[in-house]
């Protein structure tokens, strides 16, 4: 619980924290990128992974990239808040930097698959906003995966088996939206983050504002 310090009335409200999940072609990057640069109020969780880094990635940045024996140390300390194998690498969202942007009155947006929504999910007793988006068609996302022109034809077809097991959790989000057209998906993103902003519940200092109005 932290004051938000962009907020001209001076409420103090919890951070929103804001998973973007979709099978790998989806446009979720994207739309990732589009909402950091146009959103002050947003910071990025920066996830470790066991991966390869793949070109024009930057260490820290894209990921923190690792290797498995010191992935397994962090596991064994406790050190993440939620993480799963993911295309036969580990993946996990560092507990620290979240609780620090949570604690400076920031929202935090995790580009997380669908076992980490559910785990984050469980950990913060559903307070928690998961939006998942799908591709027009899987006939479409096979498109962009071959135009993206980074993964081998064998990697695309397991990227697109993936896709299917990914699309069939659809159901474990609050919001699923269909990316036809990536300005349009991007402003409904952006317009729920703000709706989400202002729930009674997460408006925790609204209480004390109110009194003030009726005095
Ligand atoms: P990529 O290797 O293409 O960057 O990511 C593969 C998948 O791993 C994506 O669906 C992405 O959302 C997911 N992912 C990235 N970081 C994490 C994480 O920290 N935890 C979980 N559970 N999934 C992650």
């Amino acid at each position: 619980m932290a004051a938000h310090p962009d907020d001209p009335h001076g409420f103090h409200r919890r951070g929103v924290l804001f998973v973007l999940s979709s099978p790998s072609g989806a446009g979720k990057s994207t739309i990732a990128r589009k909402l950091l640069a146009a959103d002050d109020d947003l910071d990025m969780s920066v996830s470790y992974t066991t991966r390869t880094i793949r070109p024009g990635e930057v260490d820290g940045v894209d990921y923190h990239f690792t290797d498995t024996d010191t992935f397994k140390a962090m596991v064994e300390d406790r050190e993440f808040l939620e993480w799963a194998h993911v295309f036969d690498q580990r993946y996990g969202t560092p507990k620290a930097p979240v609780d620090a942007m949570l604690r400076s009155g920031r929202d935090v947006l995790f580009d997380i698959d669908w076992q980490g929504a559910q785990q984050l999910f469980q950990l913060m007793g559903g307070d928690v906003v998961r939006v998942f988006i799908l591709p027009p068609s899987m006939k479409i996302l096979h498109e962009r995966l071959t135009n993206r022109g980074t993964d081998s034809a064998e990697v695309i077809d397991r990227r697109m088996a993936r896709a299917n097991a990914e699309v069939s959790h659809w159901d474990g989000y609050d919001y699923v939206l269909v990316n036809d057209d990536v300005e349009e998906c991007f402003d409904c993103v952006h317009t729920i983050l703000k709706a989400e902003r202002l729930k009674r519940s997460r408006q925790t200092g609204l209480i004390g504002f109110i009194r003030g109005l009726n005095k």
